[in-house]
């Protein structure tokens, strides 16, 4: 069987750019099969979207079921001439695995994987059953990854009870941070329209970028919320303001601005849209107000299974983990809606960068925390 670390360089090998296979199922079959995993895999397509590999793996027949989830795929290597080594040429260096998706999140899939197989193997009758859920689409839109897998869980009743995603939730030192929700996203996409004219006779003209910083001058002011129990306080972000005029005395017929609000639970979608169509209307009767991508809040609530991850975590590197609902969106938001949920993995701080890395001795201690969890998960009554 391969150490954890062994694991991680042979998932990097594989340049999974999303949605690729290009064989990392088929390798983590050949791993889980002889050991007495039942292997699902399935293909999903959809006009428009590259099809996607998916695998749901499951050991044991009884409940409950822990699942580990995670994601194959990995972003873009970037400039390769700007990384040390090849993205997927998994090299050692000062105690660090360096590699394309060594941290979002191959070495946190290599530790679940070998945690699982050990636990498999160590305990052949075990109480409970373990899940280990994988995608390539989780980089990219995600239709044909986690989402489908998860109605096609449900609907043939093999859907899990509990679930562990690996996504790198650390944040200043290894095992800090776990998540148990997510904030929400929302990103609009404003053109406002005026009337193109000279700036020396305004009054023939509509300037649409005078009402542009009207309206984004109320909408940076807002006090969306003072935060909730699980969220910190929601906040907009301007990303972009576009006129497109490059000359100094025309006002022009058209200027337009996109931003972002990520939102506690307080809000909703659809309240948000509503709140900033509002403000718009104060200021101009033409305009046009889209939606670019938008995500709801979600919070998994289980002391219990938070509290095993906690402890787990404590006990391995005696350090308290706090709970935490920021940073981007992940597949925990559609698992959620089955099943508590906990994301915990390792630091965040290289993901997706050139050079991304991981500590070797994390990744070889999230092996144990995970084999921690399904310990306390699935029974008291086996050895660790
Ligand atoms: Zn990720």
């Amino acid at each position: 069987m391969y150490s954890t670390l062994e694991l991680a360089k042979k998932l990097i090998k594989f340049p999974t750019v999303t949605p690729n296979d290009v064989g990392i199922i088929a390798f983590v079959r050949f791993l889980l099969e002889p050991l007495g995993f039942r292997c699902t895999e399935i293909e999903f397509c959809e006009d428009g979207y590259k099809n996607v590999k998916n695998l749901y793996a499951v050991y044991g027949n009884a409940k409950p079921v822990l699942c580990f989830a995670g994601h194959l795929d990995v972003v873009p290597a970037g400039e390769l001439k700007a990384w040390s080594h090849g993205p997927f040429t998994p090299t050692l260096q000062d105690g660090k695995l360096i590699g394309r998706g060594a941290v979002d999140m191959k070495g946190a899939v290599a530790a679940f994987l070998s945690a699982a197989m050990k636990f498999v193997s160590n305990n052949k009758d075990i109480q409970g059953s373990i899940g280990i859920l994988l995608t390539l689409d989780e980089e990219d839109t995600g239709v044909n990854g986690t989402i489908k897998m998860l109605k096609h869980l449900d609907e043939s009743g093999e859907i899990f009870d509990y679930c562990i995603v690996g996504e790198p939730t650390s944040a200043q030192s290894f095992g800090d941070m776990i998540k148990n929700g997510r904030r929400g996203s929302i990103t609009f996409n404003l053109n406002v329209n005026g009337v193109q004219g000279h700036v020396a006779y305004p009054e023939n003209a509509k300037n649409p970028n005078h009402i542009l910083v009207k309206i984004l001058s109320e909408l940076i002011e807002l006090k969306l919320d003072e935060g909730s129990e699980y969220f910190a306080p929601s906040n907009l972000e301007v990303s972009s303001i576009d006129v497109g005029n490059f000359v100094t005395n025309i006002i022009p017929e058209k200027a337009s601005a996109t931003f972002n609000i990520r939102f506690s639970d307080i809000h909703t979608c659809k309240s948000l849209r509503v709140l900033v169509d509002e403000i718009c209307k104060k200021y101009s009767d033409d305009y046009e107000l889209n939606i670019i991508s938008e995500s709801e809040s979600f919070i998994s609530r289980s002391e219990f299974l938070e509290g095993i991850v906690k402890i787990a975590i404590k006990q391995v590197l005696n350090i308290p983990a706090v709970t935490s609902t920021d940073g981007g969106t992940s597949d925990a938001r559609h698992i959620s809606k089955y099943c508590p949920v906990i994301e915990f993995g390792l630091l965040n701080e290289s993901a997706h960068k050139i050079n991304e890395f991981c500590c070797i001795d994390d990744i070889e201690k999230l092996s144990t925390i995970y084999y921690n969890i399904i310990y306390r998960v699935l029974s008291g009554r086996i050895k660790i």
